[in-house]
């Protein structure tokens, strides 16, 4: 690790604050959703009873310099797998979106114990930094952002107004901000490790299916969109293709599987997303902040999103564990493919044919609304 100063940039911007803390909203029963201590756990469980290697720890031990969350909570990484490529999985980067880290942690374990053909060729190929709760203090609060913390008070940072300070770790990548601890803590720890995939969990509102109008239960997404203004413009357009590849490749490996109904993440309806300031965008743009990544090491990043949350009381208890399953089938599948390079044989066109409504612009966090010129 490459000697570095970095001491927290705390942004003295406006308040991103929606509401004051603690505000964990919507009445969905959250008592079985997993917290932090059983993730921890979980995860040391798992590392105990591997047959294969799995090495839990936390960013403390592997030296970054900054290394807890805002709140103080331990920033927990696992690896598996001794393969030359390393692949970066981070799941609940918004903590009321818990399914990753359950997903993760599944998959994590039969990584690690599965003897099959299949799981030793993802553990040969890969070396996987597993990620299952990049924003403890936000799942403890099961709140979408975190709170920017006084450590020494042991309360809410506030504006001037008096507000809490809640920021979207999943927008604060940028040069400028880094406004949390645990941003700054995994952008260092990524620069250690300079990943050659990525893999983002998230969930979304409820939708239907373009043209079908069945119910979605995961849709597809790339946070620079294929063919936008910026993803052709990266490595001389090889991640455009390659994402398109790897969710290409997803999508038709698990289309005829009854319990997952997938199609393209967008929003507002007809819109892909080009959002440079989210963490795996950062990852495609080969963020260099505070000198941590002079060579400009990049990596292609796609990510997963299930249907329903648990803010808003549209998680149906039901659907947990298929929602659960699709998502550690989907990542698993993705490893497989990329491994034996399947996704890279992938025709990039298969993009196209995910369902998605016809695209009439990207949604940026750059330039506004960018129309798609006919
Ligand atoms: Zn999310």
């Amino acid at each position: 690790m490459a000697a570095l100063i970095a001491l927290p940039l705390l942004a003295a911007g406006p308040a991103r604050a929606e509401g004051n803390f603690p505000s964990p909203g919507g009445t969905t029963n959250t008592a079985s959703i997993l917290t932090y201590a059983d993730t921890v756990k979980e995860l040391e469980k798992i590392e105990a009873t591997s047959r294969y290697g799995v090495d839990v720890f936390t960013l403390a031990e592997a030296g970054t310099a900054v290394d807890t969350s805002e709140q103080g909570r331990n920033l927990y990484v696992a690896t598996v797998g001794a393969g030359p490529k390393d692949v970066w999985v981070q799941g609940r980067i918004h903590g009321n979106e818990p399914y990753g880290a359950e997903a993760i942690l599944s998959l994590l374990k039969d990584l690690g114990t599965n003897g099959s053909p299949e799981y030793k060729a993802i553990r040969d190929a890969f070396t996987i930094h597993f990620i299952p709760m990049y924003n403890p203090d936000g799942s403890e609060l099961n709140i979408r952002q975190t709170v920017l913390w006084d450590t020494a008070a042991d309360a809410p940072r506030t504006d001037a107004n008096g507000r809490d300070l809640i920021v979207d770790l999943n927008r604060d990548w940028v040069a400028g901000k880094f406004q949390a601890r645990e941003s700054l803590a995994f952008y260092e720890y990524w620069t250690l490790v300079d990943p050659d995939y990525g893999i983002d969990i998230h969930h979304q509102g409820l939708k239907q299916q373009y043209g079908t109008g069945d119910d979605v239960t995961l849709s597809l997404g790339i946070s620079l969109a294929p063919g936008g203004p910026t993803l052709p413009t990266i490595e001389g357009g090889a991640y455009d293709i390659l994402t398109r590849q790897m969710h290409g490749y997803v999508y038709e490996e698990l289309e005829d599987t009854g319990f997952i109904t997938m199609d393209r993440y967008q929003v507002g309806n007809s819109l892909e997303i080009d959002i440079k300031g989210g963490v795996v965008s950062a990852m495609m743009l080969g963020l260099n902040y505070q000198g941590l990544n002079p060579e400009g090491h990049s990596n292609p990043v796609v990510f997963f999103e299930t249907s329903g949350n648990t803010s808003d009381g549209s998680l149906g208890q039901k659907a947990r564990g298929k929602s659960i399953q699709q998502n550690i089938l989907a990542m698993r599948t993705l490893l497989t493919g990329l491994a034996n390079g399947e996704v890279q044989q992938t025709d990039p066109e298969v993009w196209e044919e995910i369902p998605h409504a016809p695209v009439t612009g990207y949604s940026t966090d750059y330039a506004g609304t960018i129309p798609v010129t006919p």
